[in-house]
């Protein structure tokens, strides 16, 4: 049995066999052919050309069936691709004249075609790079003989092994038979990693070689909760974790208990725990373990895996569904939050140095208004089906929020020109995740009637860690001083100014880190719904009092560890 170690990014445990996805950059050694091997590769490459066409003809009739004429017509652009008789005659002319492989010419060919078309300004033929691209690779997969990436055809349950999986990868498997991930790359709080806790999908992230050491087919274990994943395990450790995954069922049911009660602290301080959601079909789980409310939606994922942006008239009927859901509880909806790990295929949005301090959330946004506006629109109209408040991502400091607000007040007028009803007294609140924002967020405070510290990003940017990069990860430190530091500032600020704050970061779910949230003063915390319960479960059982000691001792601590330490045994103290 081999171990294998990385990052528990998802709780619980999983066992089935193996699925792997190949890495999409495909390496190709430069290999010289003989004279006479030519025909032979100049058929390999003819029966991949007809293979891929029988490939996206095949999708194209499932995804017609399933999704409609329309979505199944991008395909239409794909076949031309794969027919293009300049790429055909250009690749196999050049086999004759350099006698390399078909695959290593191909790639070379299908290289050249992206830069050419990523130089031409006409959008419309720079929109079809992504076609030449996804053929392209389809092509090379049939040449190279591996197995395709789709998960479309899963019978069986699988956990998916891969080297990375981007949030939209992750996104397209919600709903398939995959009841596991194990990633060579990511972090703790890379979107993938959350959405795989949304999904209730154990994960392991940051498995360094995962992908190398796995065979497709192989049995493995992963213990998301302690990130290790075994392969092929004998039949007695196998014995050994459904126990284990037993014993964990246990656990939850014990938490279920409480999943209705308020989140009341024994000297009666009441918390609000709501629920952070990237789809409107995880509303079920919320309800299931007792959320009070969605403090966090992530609206980017309905901008994902598909080819135009959604119109308002979709934005509104999610939105209405989700707010009618919920009520009489609160749902806060975060205007989208695009960049960083989270690429559209819809916006030609040129490679970045640093996603992650690049064009993102609200500066795209700022940017390209008549997308922002969209949103905003059916936001604001949703708004009369429920209780909705809004929130932008990424305030930098006091004037992206003027400017976000400023916007907002046109949609207003606009909407009232219309005659289209909207909660004139919504609530607009900002997002706490860039140190800039947090130290100013005295001025914030003025001008914002919540606040909801992102410590995903807070994190991040404050220690100077990329979230989703597992190199660094042992650096990513929820408890180190300076973030505590900055938590204490912003809560101060709101309460300074009398508005509320929460905290829908991973943080907020983090058992004993969250001993400490509640004794600085937090008034709500939004999770993943899995981890309300729990939660609940540990506020009830302490007072405010006791919480606020433990603040005040843990922000005498030097070191993340020492704070973690300490409030890792004060939560042993508690709990018993
Ligand atoms: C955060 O940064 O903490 C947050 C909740 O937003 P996201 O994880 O989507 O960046
Ligand atoms: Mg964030």
């Amino acid at each position: 049995m081999i171990q294998v170690k990385g990052i528990a990014a998802s709780p619980g445990i999983s066992i089935a066999k193996a699925y792997k996805i190949g890495r999409e950059e495909f390496f190709i050694p430069k290999q010289e052919i003989r004279q006479e091997e030519i025909p032979l590769q100049i058929q390999l490459f003819e029966e991949a050309l007809i293979q891929t066409r029988k490939e996206i003809l095949e999708l194209q009739k499932r995804i017609a069936t399933d999704m409609g004429q329309e979505e199944a017509q991008i395909f239409d652009a794909h076949v031309l691709v794969l027919e293009d008789r300049m790429i055909i005659e250009d690749v196999i002319s050049r086999i004759k004249k350099e006698r390399l492989t078909v695959a290593y010419i191909f790639s070379e060919v299908l290289k050249k075609y992206i830069t050419i078309f990523s130089k031409i300004e006409d959008e419309y033929l720079k929109e079809r790079i992504s076609d030449i691209n996804d053929v392209g690779k389809r092509i090379l997969r049939n040449l190279l003989g591996k197995e395709r990436s789709g998960l479309e055809d899963l019978k069986d349950k699988v956990i998916v092994v891969a080297h990375d999986l981007s949030p939209s990868d992750t996104a397209a498997m919600h709903k398939q038979n995959v009841c596991g991930f194990v990633t060579d790359i990511g972090g703790k709080t890379s979107h993938t990693a959350i959405m795989a806790k949304a999904l209730e999908i154990p994960a392991v992230v940051g498995a360094g070689e995962a992908l190398g050491k796995i065979q497709a087919g192989d049995m493995l274990i992963i213990d998301g909760t302690v990130g290790l994943v075994m392969v092929n395990p004998d039949e007695e450790t196998l014995e050994a974790y459904r126990r284990e995954e037993q014993k964990l069922k246990g656990i939850t049911e014990q938490f279920l208990l409480n999943k209705d009660l308020p989140a009341v602290t024994s000297d009666q301080k009441v918390l609000e725990i709501s629920a952070n959601i990237e789809f409107p079909d995880e509303i079920p789980s919320v309800k299931l373990h007792g959320g009070h409310g969605i403090g966090l939606y992530r609206t980017e994922f309905f901008y994902m895996n598909r080819k135009d942006l959604p119109t308002e008239e979709e934005h509104y009927q999610n939105y209405k569904f989700v707010a009618e859901e919920m009520s009489p509880y609160s749902v806060i909806i975060r205007t989208i939050d695009l960049g960083g790990d989270k690429f559209l295929s819809q916006f030609q949005v040129p490679r970045e140095m640093q996603p992650f301090l690049g064009w993102r959330a609200i500066r795209f946004c700022l940017a390209r208004p008549e997308i922002f506006k969209v949103q905003l629109r059916a936001i604001l109209r949703a708004s009369v089906h429920g209780k909705l408040k809004l929130m932008y991502p990424m305030i930098s400091g006091i004037e992206e929020l003027q400017q976000a607000n400023q916007i907002l007040k046109d949609v207003k007028q606009e909407l009232r020109n219309e005659g289209k009803p909207f909660d004139e007294n919504i609530e607009v609140g900002v997002m706490i995740e860039v140190p800039s924002a947090a130290l100013t967020a005295d001025f914030l405070a003025k001008e914002a009637d919540f606040f909801s510290i992102g410590t995903n990003d807070l994190i991040q940017y404050s220690l100077a860690v990329d979230r989703a990069n597992e190199k660094v990860a042992y650096l990513y430190e929820p408890a180190h001083p300076a973030v505590l530091r900055l938590i204490r500032t912003i809560i101060e600020a709101a309460h300074g100014a009398g508005i509320r704050v929460g905290m829908c970061g991973e943080m907020a779910s983090e058992p004993a880190l969250l001993l400490i949230l509640l004794g600085l003063g937090l008034d709500e915390l939004s999770m993943p719904p899995l981890a309300i319960p729990r939660s609940k479960y540990i506020i009830r059982s302490i007072s405010f009092a006791q919480a606020q000691g433990i603040a005040l001792e843990a922000l005498t601590l030097s070191t993340g560890k020492q704070v973690e330490d300490f409030s890792q045994s004060k939560l042993r103290e508690l709990l018993g």
